[in-house]
């Protein structure tokens, strides 16, 4: 685990994809596509390959994470934090994170119940976010 602010030794166009990411903070969530524009503003001749290598090995080394939403086809990718709950916006697209997760003890007596071990486990909430309400 990599302390906060403190960027891992990386190649020179993997380190652009740790700077897009984890310069956002955390709230902030990107699909491919996003981090791959963004990259390409600043260093128009990367490729997306590249950047899908970078995101890769980012999150390999626990510095982002990768999040599958339902109702989506493309992950979204995140600077790692505590655990937490996504609210994604039916109408906008818009996901944001929400303070919530299942406790250990939740996970326990779940896990109690279906005769599983449970390694994961991700809430996600849909509907219409604020500013898409007052439309
Ligand atoms: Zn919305
Ligand atoms: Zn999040």
């Amino acid at each position: 685990m990599i302390a906060p602010g403190e960027p891992p030794r990386l190649p020179k166009n993997y380190k652009l994809v740790y700077d897009i990411i984890c310069g956002a903070g955390h709230g902030a969530h990107f699909t491919m596509s996003d981090v791959f524009a963004q990259a390409k503003r600043r260093r128009p001749n990367i490729g997306f390959t590249t950047v899908y290598r970078g995101i890769q090995r980012l999150r390999l080394l626990g510095c982002i994470d990768e999040i599958d939403l339902p109702g989506t086809d493309s992950s979204v990718y995140e600077l790692k934090s505590e655990p937490h709950a996504h609210f994604r916006c039916e109408r906008c697209g818009k996901v944001e994170d929400v303070p919530f997760a299942l406790s250990a003890r939740t996970i326990g007596t779940l896990a109690a119940r279906t005769g599983a071990t449970i390694d994961a486990a991700a809430v996600t909430l849909s509907g219409t976010c604020r500013s898409c309400q007052a439309c």
